[in-house]
């Protein structure tokens, strides 16, 4: 019987994981929708200032530069963006940091008596030859 319920469980967790994919899937395209709004907002910006250089007969606009670098920019984001709703919808398992270690044992102890420091597994005291908890 727990058998049947470790099934159940295992998979609703299965439907629940997928569920968790599909709302980061959903919230990373409704970023990259913002992305491109953004790129269309520099587009316009890039066609008002390509226009006032030429109404001005200037060469070139050095705002122009610093428009196009943030559109490539903001090119980029949405790639790594895609990326990572393709890696979503490939169910990857997102490698996970390595555990800490466990604390250290501690290996030293300190007398009472005099304050010195002993092995941890020492009984009496290397310094005053007092009795070790
Ligand atoms: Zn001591």
């Amino acid at each position: 019987m727990s058998d049947i319920f470790g099934k159940i469980k295992s998979g609703a967790g299965k439907i629940a994981r997928e569920a968790d994919n599909a709302i980061d899937s959903k919230r990373i395209e409704m970023q990259i929708g913002s992305i491109k709004n953004q790129i269309d907002d520099l587009y316009r910006k890039l066609g008002q200032l390509t226009y006032d250089s030429s109404v001005k007969k200037e060469l070139e606009n050095p705002e122009v530069a610093g428009v196009i670098a943030k559109v490539t920019e903001l090119k980029q984001l949405i790639a790594s963006k895609e990326e990572e709703i393709k890696n979503i919808k490939e169910d990857k398992v997102v490698s996970q940091a390595p555990q800490a270690s466990q604390a250290p044992v501690p290996t030293k102890k300190f007398c009472a008596n005099c304050g010195k420091e002993n092995e941890a597994n020492s009984k009496f005291c290397v310094e005053c030859g007092a009795k070790m908890g």
